[in-house]
């Protein structure tokens, strides 16, 4: 196959929902990527942050051969091992105590939602059912995560939406505690707000709004769908930012590449969802639990340390380019937004593309760079060399 067949296979029988790049990816290894044609790409954006170990790692593969040999699946009338043994790890490293596990981002936002008003219903009754979120916020896709999305872009085409979801700008503690009212059963937060624009939230404003949440027994809920699993150098980001929340979700990088996802709580919220009421055929399904495990099990104390050290490499090689297109560098570990100026966004992407480089863009001049955790140094550099020059020569 060529990379122009590919494409026409996509362009005739795919609906077009996705504004795609003209790359065809054929295989992998590590952060390198190349197309039909063989064409290297240094990969800055492992699939959205799923790609967590990078590309054709030999421990993953194994472990996905291995369970499917041994059991595919069974749905969860049955227990199988790889489920129980990844709740085990997850609430082992969090000091979370319950897990469910689903099969995407959005669906596990949907969890959260679902936890939180039951939870408030049946201890404060009906009339407690909104849920506060944040200005620039992304939840996903489904009705109800697109609702939770604190951005108007996404109210758009698909009425109704889902009632009971309030938005109020990011770090603004007053606003919160002014619409988190009696009526009030959650608020949801990204740390850092991937899709927003790598924007991280200050940590006094997440302890207050913990503090605050707390007092009145309304849910702290996390979505760690981009932040979580190593992304910023801890498992999850809460574990920097000095509080513990009553639930989180996780998607993108826990299987490294399988759909898989879900949430984890705490002791108070461990059984409020009971049989019955809440549920997914695939969730927790023995390939994706396996897969994650040996992401889980690669991300070593060692492994995070150095996302931090490489995410902090990267921030100075790029403010040291010195580019007449470049802000401002934020983010945490290898969660990292290049904020640019002169220059669109999409256009530095698709000129990075050609070059060799993929990357990502968010919000509304964010270039968005999410690359394997595992990444070397050599990979790095690789890829700098690239932006250097799309950053520093004329456009
Ligand atoms: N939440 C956050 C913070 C995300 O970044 C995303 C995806 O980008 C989602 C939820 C939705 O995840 P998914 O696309 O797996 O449904």
């Amino acid at each position: 196959m060529t990379n122009k067949e590919l494409i026409g296979l996509y362009d005739q029988y795919v609906m077009g929902t996705y504004g795609r790049f003209p790359i065809a990816i054929s295989h992998g290894q590590g952060a390198k990527l190349y197309d039909f044609e063989g064409k290297l790409y240094i990969d800055f954006a492992s699939g959205i942050g799923v790609a967590s170990i990078g590309h054709g790692n030999p421990a993953w593969a194994q472990a996905i051969f291995d369970q499917a040999m041994r059991l595919g699946h069974v749905s969860n009338l049955y227990y199988t091992e790889p489920g129980g043994r990844l709740a085990e790890m997850l609430c082992e490293r969090t000091g979370m105590s319950k897990v469910f596990f689903a099969n995407s981002g959005a669906e596990s936002n949907e969890g959260l939602i679902k936890l939180a008003r039951k939870y408030s219903r049946e201890k404060y009754g009906p009339d407690r059912s909104k849920i506060v979120t944040l200005l620039q916020s992304f939840h996903g896709r489904t009705i109800t995560t697109l609702a939770a999305t604190g951005q108007d872009t996404f109210h758009q085409h698909f009425f109704p939406f889902t009632e009971g979801f309030c938005h109020v700008p990011a770090g603004d503690l007053k606003a919160l505690k002014a619409e988190a009212g009696e009526d009030t059963c959650a608020v949801l937060l990204e740390l850092i707000q991937g899709e927003g624009g790598v924007l991280p939230l200050d940590p006094a404003y997440v302890q207050a709004v913990a503090a605050f949440c707390k007092e009145r027994d309304i849910l702290l809920l996390l979505d760690e769908v981009q932040t979580g699993v190593g992304r910023t150098g801890t498992l999850f980001a809460f574990q920097q930012y000095g509080i513990t929340p009553d639930a989180l979700s996780f998607a993108k990088g826990i299987a490294g590449g399988l759909p898989f996802g879900g949430f984890l709580t705490n002791e108070k919220c461990g059984s409020v969802l009971g049989p019955g009421q809440h549920a997914t055929t695939y969730g927790g399904n023995p390939l994706g639990a396996a897969a994650a495990q040996v992401v889980l099990e690669t991300l070593t104390d060692a492994v995070l340390a150095e996302v931090i050290e490489k995410g902090k490499y990267i921030q100075e090689k790029v403010l040291a380019m010195n580019s007449p297109y470049v802000t401002t560098v934020r983010g945490l570990g290898l969660m990292i937004g290049i904020i640019l100026k002169d220059m669109g966004h999409k256009e530095l992407a698709g000129k990075l593309n050609e070059a060799g480089l993929l990357a990502l863009t968010a919000g509304s001049e964010t270039l968005r760079l999410l690359p394997p955790l595992t990444i070397t140094y050599e990979e790095i550099d690789a890829g700098l060399k690239i932006l250097r020059e799309a950053l520093t020569s004329p456009q």
